[in-house]
């Protein structure tokens, strides 16, 4: 199985967002070090939070459970990816006009079938015509369709502290490190009203 191959089976179906990912990532992966001098993984950020963030943790290992995959949600396809460390990092940016380079009623057509409000023949249409751009995501000079820039990645967290609290509230147990005081009680985030 090849990388694509294997991003379609952890997603689930192939598209053009999971084609963005796709690319994002192989240029990312390619203009960065394997690991830093200090031996570090990589840790991934992505803008967006949709069916390329699914190629990305497949092609970078950079998962959500494994703490090495943030999240910055600006509505924007740009992918970072490197190290927190002086080893430094690359932010990958979709192009303006790429996803749109199908036409308005693409992009309509593709919004029905993402909210499933499509029908039979209207996914059929979007299928065959997701097809042309999806090729041209996989295939163009990735310099036709991403700009690249270094940037610096903050620090991840610090590890696990596994030390818990009980809210005053809820009545629920909590990793400490939420722990809010308010009018000298301890709260969880969600009784603290922060979420
Ligand atoms: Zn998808
Ligand atoms: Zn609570």
């Amino acid at each position: 199985m090849d990388d694509w191959q294997k991003v379609i089976a952890f997603h689930g179906h192939a598209c053009c967002i999971l084609a963005i990912g796709y690319r994002a990532a192989k240029l990312a992966l390619s203009l960065i070090r394997e690991t830093s001098d200090e031996g570090e993984q990589p840790v991934a950020l992505v803008e967006t939070v949709d069916c390329s963030t699914d190629a990305v943790q497949v092609l970078t290992g950079c998962t959500f459970g494994g703490r090495r995959l943030k999240v910055k949600e600006t509505g924007k396809y740009a992918f970072t990816l490197g190290y927190p460390s002086t080893a430094g990092a690359v932010r990958v940016v979709l192009k303006p006009g790429v996803l749109s380079r199908s036409g308005e009623a693409f992009l309509k057509l593709m919004e029905k079938v993402a909210n499933g409000e499509a029908g039979v023949e209207e996914k059929e249409q979007f299928y065959n015509q997701q097809e042309y751009l999806m090729q041209y995501i996989l295939n163009a000079p990735a310099e036709e369709i991403f700009d690249t820039q270094k940037v610096k990645l903050s620090p991840v967290p610090a590890g696990f502290k596994f030390q818990f609290t009980c809210c005053d509230n809820c009545r629920e147990e909590f990793l400490s490190a939420y722990a809010y005081r308010v009018y000298g009680k301890v709260l969880c985030p969600t009784c603290a009203g922060m979420l």
